[in-house]
């Protein structure tokens, strides 16, 4: 049990996969399954086409949807951005920012993805911060001085700001590589992340394992004290295999 209450969470981030006809039969079977889930919140992040196919299969439903990044700007002249302003118009609840792949694809900078949570959470939504260290960063005995670097921009935002969030701590070395880290690996980053959240007096911020969870796996993470859901990426494109993983 966590000495502060956090309900669990586990949000599927789809990537760029996906259309319209395998969203539709995705969508709709998680809507069949997820009232027997009904001891942790279940979000699925969403290519921006397809927002508003979510909104519209799950709407009404205990599922809560989002998307994937978002501009850290208002609005203007930045072609291809997406503000969140506009994921608001889709009822956006959740914002994935900072995940590996725009840290690496797209040069994204500790500094630019904590803008981005700030945007997030002045337009209203959660922001899912992602943090983590790639295998040579591990190898080389740096993940704790990663992790702290990734979030200091982020928890400089404040005390108010970071209540508002939920931190995803995603070793890039995990994810999509069916390699994940053991659950002691990943409650001992948990842990000292917990204790950065504890000194800002904002323990029940929730941290999500992200990499290679699977159903098979996911109850032994969830298991470990300071890991209070999971950000799945491949294995939230079957909804069978989502919702065994959040019924664990
Ligand atoms: C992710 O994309 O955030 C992720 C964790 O992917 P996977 O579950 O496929 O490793």
């Amino acid at each position: 049990m966590n000495a502060v209450a956090r309900k669990r969470l586990v949000i599927g981030n789809w990537k760029m996969h996906g259309g319209k006809s395998a969203n539709a039969t995705l969508l709709a079977g998680l809507c069949a399954g997820e009232a027997a889930i009904d001891q942790c919140d279940l979000a699925v992040c969403v290519p921006f086409p397809y927002l508003e196919q979510a909104q519209s299969a799950l709407a009404g439903s205990r599922i809560s949807w989002g998307a994937q990044d978002v501009s850290w700007r208002a609005q203007g002249a930045y072609t291809g951005e997406v503000s969140a302003g506009m994921l608001v118009d889709f009822a956006c609840r959740w914002v994935l920012v900072g995940h590996s792949e725009r840290r690496a694809m797209h040069g994204e900078s500790d500094e630019l993805v904590a803008q981005k949570a700030a945007a997030a959470l002045q337009a209203g939504l959660t922001p899912v911060v992602c943090i983590g260290e790639t295998l040579e960063e591990q190898d080389a005995g740096l993940t704790s001085e990663v992790i702290a670097r990734q979030l200091a921009p982020v928890l400089a935002l404040g005390r108010e700001s970071v209540a508002k969030m939920v931190l995803a701590y995603e070793p890039v070395w995990a994810i999509g590589t069916g390699r994940s880290a053991t659950p002691e690996q990943a409650q001992a980053v948990h842990a000292d992340i917990r204790a950065e959240l504890t000194a800002l007096d904002v323990p029940q911020v929730r941290i999500l394992y992200g990499g290679s969870v699977k159903a098979a796996n996911a109850a032994s993470l969830f298991a470990m004290p300071d890991i209070d859901g999971a950000l799945v990426g491949g294995a939230s494109l079957v909804a069978e295999e989502f919702l065994r993983i959040a019924a664990a």
